[in-house]
C-alpha cells in the first residue's frame, strides 16, 4: 500500500510541495490529506509515462484489467465507504458506480483481445493490384485524463482502462473533491501487476496541475470529463493532442401523450434526483404533452415528496448533499430565477447547507435560468407541450446536445423524436439518464466531442499505422 500521499510519480508514492485535504461532503470532516505535486512532477510522471508506452502485450493488459476488477470487487466495503464519504452520495449509488466499474473493467479486457487493424483494398488504385495493405492498431502513447467529481469511479475507469486496453501509458488528474476513488482504482491495477509507469495520479487544483498536464507537448490524447467551461480552456491550450471531451448538459425527457406512466414516472423519479442530480444527464427539463401534463405532474410531485434526503449513510436516504454549499447556493438561486420568471415550486427546494430538497417546477419559461444552463442540482422543471414540433423546438433551444429520453409508443414520433434532436444518444422508452456502458455514448454541441464506451474508446486511443507491402507476383 502507499503512504498516504496519494501522488504516484514513476511507480513510485512520492510527497510533493502542496497539500491537499478531502472533506467528508457531509459532515465537513477532513478525511485525508494528499500531497499536491509540483511542475517538476508533473513533468516527471509525463515524462515516465512517454518512456513505458507500448510495455505490455495485449493478454498481459486483459489479465491485469480483469484482476484489478477482483481485487476492487474484494475491496468492495472500504471502496464503498470512502465514496460515500467523498461525494456524499449514498452507499447505493456507490454499489451502482463500483458495479458499473467492474464491468468497464471487463469489456477494455476484452477489447484488449480483440484490437486489430483492418484490411485496406489497395487494389482498387492503378499500379497496386498486387500490392497488399493493412492498418495496424499502436498506441497513441501518453494519455492524460481528467475527470470531474461525480462520477469518480466509473468515469475514472471509462478513461484509464481503454487507455490501458490500447497499450498507452496514463496520467490521471482526478478531481480535487473526490480523488480517494480514483486512488483506490490505481491501487487495484498496481496490486493486479500494472508495471510501474504506466499509471501515474496527480491530485491537485486543475488550474495549476491539470493546466500544465493538458498543455504538455509530450501528451498525445486528452481524455476528460467536466464542464463545458473547462473543456473549452482545454481545448484552446492543448496544441495538437487529441482531444475527447464529454462535457455538461441540461438534459431533456418527453412523455407523449401515450407514454406509461407506470413506467416513466419512478424512472424520473430517480433520473432526476440520484446522486443529488449531480448526473450529466439528470433529467433536469421535462416535457409533458398537454393531454396528459396534469396526471404527470401530480403524480410526480407525489413521488417526488417521497424522496428522502439528507445524511446519505441514514437508512433510505436517496438524495445526499450537494458537493459543496456553493454548489447548493447556485441551485437555490436557479430556483428562485425560474420561479421570477413565472414556474410553480410545485415541491422542494429549501436549502439546509449543502442539502437541497428535492425540488420539482411547474413551466419552464423562455428567460428562465434553467431553460438554458445546466444546474446539476436534484430539481425537473416541467413544461406542457401541444407537439412534437414543439418539444424538439424547446429542447433544441439550448446550446446543449448529450443525451434525449422519451417514453412513446408510437414508432413514427419516437423515431421522429430521434432523427430531429441535435444530441449524442436518444433513450426511448426511459429517461435521458439511460447509460449501459457498452453503448457509444457522447455529446454534441456543447455537451462534447467523441463518444466513450470501451468499444469505441479503446480503437479510439490507438494510431492507426498502415502498412502497404508492394509485391512482385500477382496476389491470386
Ligand atoms: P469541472 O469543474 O469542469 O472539473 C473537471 C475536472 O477538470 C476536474 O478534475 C478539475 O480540477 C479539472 N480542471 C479544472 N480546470 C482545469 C484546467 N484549466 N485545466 C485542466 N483541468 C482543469 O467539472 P466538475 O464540477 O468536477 O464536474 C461537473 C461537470 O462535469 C458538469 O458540467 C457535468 O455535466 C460534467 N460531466 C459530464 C459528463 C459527461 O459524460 N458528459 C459526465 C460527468 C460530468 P479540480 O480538481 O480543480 O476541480
Amino acid at each position: 500500500m502507499d503512504d498516504g500521499t496519494g501522488l504516484l510519480v514513476a511507480g513510485t508514492w512520492v510527497n510533493g510541495p502542496g497539500r491537499l485535504p478531502v472533506a467528508d461532503k457531509y459532515t465537513g470532516d477532513v478525511i485525508a490529506e494528499l500531497h499536491v505535486p509540483g511542475p517538476g512532477q508533473v513533468d516527471a510522471a509525463i515524462a515516465s509515462a512517454a518512456r513505458s508506452v507500448g510495455q505490455l502485450p495485449h493478454q498481459e493488459r486483459a489479465l491485469v484489467l480483469r484482476r484489478a476488477a477482483r481485487l476492487l470487487d474484494e475491496r468492495r466495503d472500504t471502496v464503498v465507504d470512502q465514496y460515500v464519504a467523498e461525494t456524499g452520495f449514498t452507499p447505493a449509488d456507490a454499489v451502482t458506480e463500483l458495479d458499473r466499474t467492474l464491468l468497464i473493467l471487463e469489456l477494455c479486457a476484452q477489447e484488449a483481445l480483440r484490437l486489430t487493424g483492418e484490411m485496406v483494398p489497395v487494389q482498387a488504385a492503378a499500379g497496386h493490384h498486387d500490392s497488399l495493405c493493412f492498418t495496424l492498431r499502436v498506441p497513441v502513447g501518453v494519455v492524460a485524463a481528467v475527470t470531474p467529481f461525480n462520477a469518480p469511479l466509473s468515469t475514472v475507469a471509462h478513461k484509464i482502462a481503454p487507455a490501458l486496453a490500447a497499450g498507452n501509458a496514463v496520467v490521471l488528474k482526478p478531481s480535487e473533491q473526490t480523488p480517494l476513488s480514483a486512488i483506490a482504482l490505481v491501487h487495484a491495477l498496481l496490486d493486479a501487476g500494472l508495471p510501474e509507469g504506466l499509471v501515474h495520479l496527480l491530485p491537485g487544483p486543475g488550474e495549476t496541475v491539470g493546466d500544465q498536464l493538458v498543455r504538455h507537448p509530450d501528451v498525445r490524447y486528452i481524455t476528460f470529463t467536466g464542464s463545458t467551461a473547462v473543456g473549452r480552456r482545454i481545448r484552446a491550450v492543448s496544441g495538437l493532442a487529441r482531444t475527447h471531451l464529454e462535457l455538461g448538459s441540461n438534459s431533456p425527457t418527453l412523455l407523449w401523450r401515450d407514454a406509461d406512466l407506470d413506467l416513466a414516472l419512478p424512472l424520473l423519479a430517480r433520473a432526476g434526483y440520484r446522486k443529488a442530480g449531480q448526473v450529466c444527464t439528470s433529467v433536469q427539463r421535462l416535457f409533458v404533452h398537454e393531454t396528459i401534463a396534469d396526471e404527470a405532474t401530480t403524480r410526480l410531485t407525489a413521488l417526488v415528496q417521497t424522496i428522502a434526503y439528507g445524511d446519505p449513510r441514514a437508512a433510505g436516504t436517496q438524495v445526499g448533499p450537494l458537493i459543496d454549499t456553493g454548489a447548493a447556493r447556485r441551485a437555490q438561486a436557479l430556483v428562485e430565477d425560474a420561479v421570477g420568471h413565472g414556474s410553480r415550486l410545485l415541491t422542494g427546494g429549501a436549502r439546509e447547507g449543502a442539502v437541497i430538497a428535492p425540488a420539482l417546477l411547474a413551466g419552464l419559461p423562455d428567460g428562465a435560468r434553467l431553460a438554458a444552463e445546466e444546474a446539476f442540482a436534484p430539481l425537473i422543471a416541467v413544461a406542457s407541450v401541444g407537439s412534437l414540433d414543439e418539444a424538439v423546438r424547446q429542447i433544441e433551444a439550448t446550446r446543449y446536445g448529450l443525451q434525449a429520453g422519451v417514453f412513446c409508443q408510437d414508432l413514427d414520433v419516437a423515431l421522429g423524436f430521434a432523427r430531429r434532436l441535435h444530441t449524442g444518444g436518444v433513450i426511448i422508452n426511459d429517461t435521458s439518464s439511460c447509460h449501459p456502458d457498452p453503448m457509444p455514448y457522447g455529446g454534441v454541441k456543447d455537451s462534447g466531442q467523441g463518444v466513450e464506451g470501451p468499444g469505441y474508446a479503446v480503437p479510439d486511443m490507438t494510431d492507426s499505422r498502415t502498412v502497404l507491402i508492394r509485391h512482385r507476383h500477382p496476389l491470386d
